[in-house]
């Protein structure tokens, strides 16, 4: 980067073009892959949803394929990512570190200081995610 970035950082833009760079940013950290099941995203999802106070800052926010989007919904994300079949733990972790990342701004979101030992393995009838978020 050159010293145009300070002033790019102040320049004032449309609302439209910052919202985009935001959303860019987050995609590009993921590789345009949805967080939870892989393929191909083209949609943000709020990991604790609008309807549980969840803010829309860059790191409640992952991208996520329209299908994984429309069937999450409302629901908190553990109980409905570890019922569905491409439940993945190293994808778990990487949404564990993204929402950390904002959790230590954000303390209320006392559910995201799950530590990874304590996430679940094995059986999913068998899994009772900490969560807060009902
Ligand atoms: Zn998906």
């Amino acid at each position: 980067m050159t010293m145009d970035h300070a002033i790019q950082d102040a320049e004032l833009i449309p609302k439209r073009a910052s919202k985009q760079r935001f959303r860019h940013s987050i995609f590009e950290a993921w590789g345009h892959n949805c967080a939870y099941c892989g393929n191909y995203a083209d949609t943000l999802d709020h990991v604790v949803p609008r309807l549980h106070g969840g803010l829309t800052v860059k790191y409640n926010l992952v991208p996520a394929c329209k299908r994984c989007n429309g069937n999450k919904g409302h629901q908190p994300l553990w109980a409905w990512w570890m019922a569905q079949k491409y439940w993945n733990i190293p994808r778990a972790l990487r949404v564990l570190h993204w929402i950390r990342r904002q959790a230590s701004q954000n303390a209320e979101h006392s559910w995201a200081h799950l530590p990874p030992e304590r996430l679940p393995s094995g059986n999913p009838s068998e899994q009772v995610p900490a969560t807060n978020c009902q």
